[in-house]
């Protein structure tokens, strides 16, 4: 199979299960207008993490990497109307296409974007009550920084999600290198040795390719 049968099956499920949405083909169009890169979470998958922080009953969520605020739609959108959600993104360009895609989805109430390094606003943050929810999907070397704070600053219980580990395979491809993978490769051999936290990868694969996330929770 390919990359067709794989977008065309995304297509075809979500058919059925997604409706259109005006503020969330606003965010994709206004992040393609002002130049930023097609790297955002797939639609299904956008719905997956919806689904998942209303399984859990989250209130307050921690994203990091905003890009243009569509994965924050989909998870500020979950929330309670008490619920929050802080996101952390390096680019001032992408923090204000993202500001402005929230604010058209009637989302600024709820959400909270924090520009500069993420390794720098993150060790910041000293919530009150701690996170419910975790999502990681910034640069790909950061992650067992990432995640570490992120094993600080959720609650016991709550859920860290982490984007991107599979990279069509090539995380588990012992003769590839590059920042990313060993990005991927140093929090996942963490992990092993981590008994914070319980976790699992689950691979996908769907129009954003093949590549997955290792969801964890933390004991
Ligand atoms: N979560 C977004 C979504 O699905 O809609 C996609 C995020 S994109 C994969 C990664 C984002 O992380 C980019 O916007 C990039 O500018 C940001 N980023 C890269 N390095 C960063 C850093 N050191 N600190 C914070 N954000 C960073």
């Amino acid at each position: 199979a390919s990359i067709e049968d794989w977008t065309r099956s995304d297509v075809y499920h979500n058919s059925f299960l997604i409706s259109d949405d005006d503020a969330l083909a606003h965010a994709q169009k206004t992040s393609a207008d002002n130049g930023l890169p097609a790297i955002a979470v797939s639609v299904a998958q956008g719905k997956y993490l919806n689904l998942l922080v209303r399984s859990i009953g989250a209130k307050n969520i921690l994203e990091v990497g905003t890009l243009g605020g569509y994965s924050t739609i989909w998870l500020a959108r979950a929330l309670p109307e008490d619920g929050k959600l802080i996101t952390l993104e390096l680019s001032p360009k992408h923090a204000e296409v993202a500001r402005g895609n929230i604010a058209y989805a009637g989302l600024t109430n709820k959400v909270e974007i924090i520009v500069g390094p993420a390794a720098e606003s993150i060790k910041k943050l000293q919530p009150e009550p701690f996170f419910d929810f975790i999502f990681i999907d910034a640069d790909k070397p950061g992650n067992l920084t990432y995640f570490l704070e992120a094993k600080r600053l959720v609650k016991k219980g709550g859920v860290i999600i982490v984007d991107n580990v599979v990279r069509q395979g090539r995380v588990a491809d012992p003769s590839y290198s590059d920042a990313n993978v060993e990005g991927v490769r140093k929090f996942i051999g963490h992990l092993k040795t981590d008994s914070d936290v319980d976790a699992t990868t689950i691979a996908t694969v769907g129009e954003k390719g093949w590549d997955g996330f290792t969801y964890i929770i933390r004991l």
